[in-house]
């Protein structure tokens, strides 16, 4: 068995690992027999695992290794396609989530060249960094509450990983002992779903936690649905999507991902396999309505079940420019002056540097057109380009969507904060907001995702994300990356600029919160933020169903802490902030300034 050869070779990781990483050398120090039980009881799917691009490598650990160029060229050839990395479990979208970025310890190729032998040369050593050596292929329910009981009984910690999205690395955790949910792909529709113990009917589809986007959209397609979900095709449907809020450029008309799931079956760390809706368990039921994966338990096959639409007819708004630092102003400018507007009439979507792509269920072709009138005159006016067009769904996510694929396999970091339509009501507001978006240009051009579910009638109290989301027009994104070779200081800097953008947006924003799948890293005051007034009652839920903190994870609900080594990934600002040396802050250029005047 593969597990018990990989245990074998692990002797040399349990020597690599320093006297401070208790966690790490605490998984490899388990005995065979413990492995062996746990295999048993999950039909055989424990796997050890090593880092994704070890073939490229001739050292693994400080021990010399034959690379193995035929698995090497595949790694290569789809170091950047996401449906190539989500099927492999040592895989993420971001890769540094599969290192220890304090240390460089891992296993980088140069994303920009993944054939660039500088980064896999001989004195270059490849190491398990945070990846977890032992993972297991998670089919049952069983499995899970083998790994909960094993987890208790060792002190091995746990991981939850399904597609490797998170911004934040929460699904990687040195050391620990994986739960892969990623193939349990179910799909079902059922035009009269009644949630257990419940007298209400819902038109709805049921979603295995493995399912990506894509799947779903193809499924709802073919029963002539409509589905709210994420704007990339190999984001999970059940996993931290769904549970950190999941937005969608269908949310402003439709609602998020909370505000349309009725009924999640997930086993808790207490090891019971649990049914949560609003008729039972319904206290876990809206924790797991935003407060986030990773931390209340597995969901599961026949996992999450959501409401749908028939069939919508959506209006597509599609312009881009060649921009300048003149008209850039003007673009944005417009952006801002119409959002409240375009809010009313249900138009979600993006804005991503000299482009705006939008959508809306709520308007006929004739009145996109009208609606989009002074933003399609300014994009004529500089030679642009401008589509208007109906389509569904999934034809629209086909050619807008998948054509357009968002990279991945880049050392790339966000921050994100919500920004209230207060913003938009005056014009020192706007102007604010439009100097800060400029001052952004020189780095990074801005990026919005028109995401928060302004038009939707949602129920109070329904959902544990934090009530900024309601009265939100914008998300606001920043993101910066940083080469393979980077130094540790290089990286800081990249950090501290996400937190210092982040940090002036709190202070155009007071009051505010952010999305929890898409705040900073080393986000302040990260309950307030991502939950607001809930965040209490989430801590008393997770108490209540996972006593013994079996999950812990990034800035989740009733997280411990940094300090501990599998947060080896995270460690870096805190550097930064002098905890363990001196370097500086940069400050970022922009001064919040009050002009009058209209923008
Ligand atoms: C390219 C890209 C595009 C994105 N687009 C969108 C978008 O359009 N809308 C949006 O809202 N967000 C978007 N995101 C953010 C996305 O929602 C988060 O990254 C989210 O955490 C991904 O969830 P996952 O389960 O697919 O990923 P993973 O990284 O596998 O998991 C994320 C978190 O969920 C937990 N988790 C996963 N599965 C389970 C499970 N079965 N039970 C319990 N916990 C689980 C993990 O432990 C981890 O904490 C995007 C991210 C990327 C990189």
């Amino acid at each position: 068995m593969e597990v018990f050869k990989f245990i074998a070779l692990s002797g040399s990781l349990v020597s690599a690992a320093s006297p401070n990483n208790h966690s790490y050398s605490n998984i490899l120090s388990i005995p065979q027999a413990e492995w062996v039980a746990l295999n048993n009881t999950v039909g055989g799917r424990l796997q050890g695992v090593r880092p994704f691009e070890i073939a490229c490598f001739s050292r693994f650990e400080n021990r010399p290794l034959t690379p193995s160029p035929f698995n090497c060229n595949a790694v290569q050839a789809g170091y950047a396609s996401p449906t190539f990395r989500s099927p492999h479990f040592n895989a993420y979208m971001m890769p540094h989530w599969e290192t220890c970025q304090t240390s460089h310890q891992g296993c980088l190729l140069d994303d920009t060249n993944p054939k660039n032998p500088a980064a896999f040369n001989i004195s270059n050593d490849c190491s398990q960094g945070s990846i977890s050596p032992f993972y297991i292929d998670v089919r049952t329910e069983r499995d899970v509450q083998s790994a909960f009981a094993f987890s208790a009984r060792t002190g091995v910690p746990l991981s939850i990983k399904n597609s490797g999205h998170d911004y934040k690395g929460r699904s990687s955790s040195r050391g620990s002992l994986s739960l892969w949910t990623f193939n349990m792909k179910s799909m079902s529709y059922n035009k009269q779903f009644v949630p257990q113990g419940c007298n209400v009917s819902y038109n709805a589809v049921t979603v295995g936690a493995g399912a990506s986007w894509q799947d779903v959209y193809a499924f709802a397609d073919a029963h002539n649905l409509t589905i709210v979900g994420g704007y990339h095709q190999t984001v999970g449907a059940s996993g931290g999507w769904l549970m950190g809020g999941g937005h969608s450029i269908l949310s402003p008309a439709l609602g998020l991902g909370v505000d349309r799931v009725v009924e999640i079956k997930i086993v808790t760390p207490d090891g019971q396999s649990r049914v949560a809706n609003d008729c039972h368990n319904s206290d876990l039921f809206w924790a797991l309505r935003g407060g986030g994966g990773g931390t209340f338990g597995v969901v599961l096959d026949l996992e999450s079940t959501h409401k749908v639409e028939p069939q919508l007819s959506l209006q597509v708004a599609s312009l881009s420019f060649n921009g300048t630092s003149t008209n850039l102003r003007q673009f944005y400018g417009l952006a801002i002056n119409n959002s409240v507007k375009w809010g009313s009439e249900g138009w979600g979507g993006h804005i991503q540097g000299t482009a705006l792509i939008y959508v809306t269920p709520n308007l006929s072709l004739d009145e996109a057109r009208e609606s989009m009138k002074p933003m399609s005159n300014f994009i004529l006016s500089q030679n642009g380009t401008i589509v208007l067009e109906t389509l569904t769904w999934y034809p629209f996510f086909l050619k807008y969507v998948v054509a357009a694929e968002a990279a991945v396999g880049s050392l790339t970091i966000l921050g994100s904060r919500l920004v209230p339509k207060a913003n938009f009501d005056t014009d020192s507001g706007k102007l604010q907001l439009l100097d800060f978006m400029m001052s952004l240009v020189p780095q990074s051009l801005p990026y919005v995702p028109v995401v928060p579910p302004v038009n939707f009638n949602f129920t109070e109290g329904s959902t544990s994300v934090t009530p900024a989301w309601r009265s939100a027009l914008w998300h606001f994104g920043f993101h910066t990356s940083w080469e393979f070779n980077s130094s540790i200081s290089d990286i800081q800097t990249q950090y501290a600029m996400v937190h210092n953008v982040t940090k002036t947006l709190r202070e155009l924003t007071p009051g505010s919160g952010s999305y929890f799948n898409e705040g900073d890293v080393y986000e302040l005051d990260h309950e307030n933020t991502f939950w607001g007034p809930n965040y209490s009652q989430l801590l008393k839920i997770k108490r209540k169903y996972d006593p013994q903190s079996l999950l812990d994870c990034w800035q989740c609900v009733g997280w411990k802490g940094s300090d501990d080594a599998r947060y080896c990934t995270r460690q870096v600002l805190r550097i930064v902030r002098g905890h363990r040396g001196s370097k500086p802050i940069p400050k970022w250029p922009f001064v919040l300034g009050h002009r009058d005047g209209a923008t």
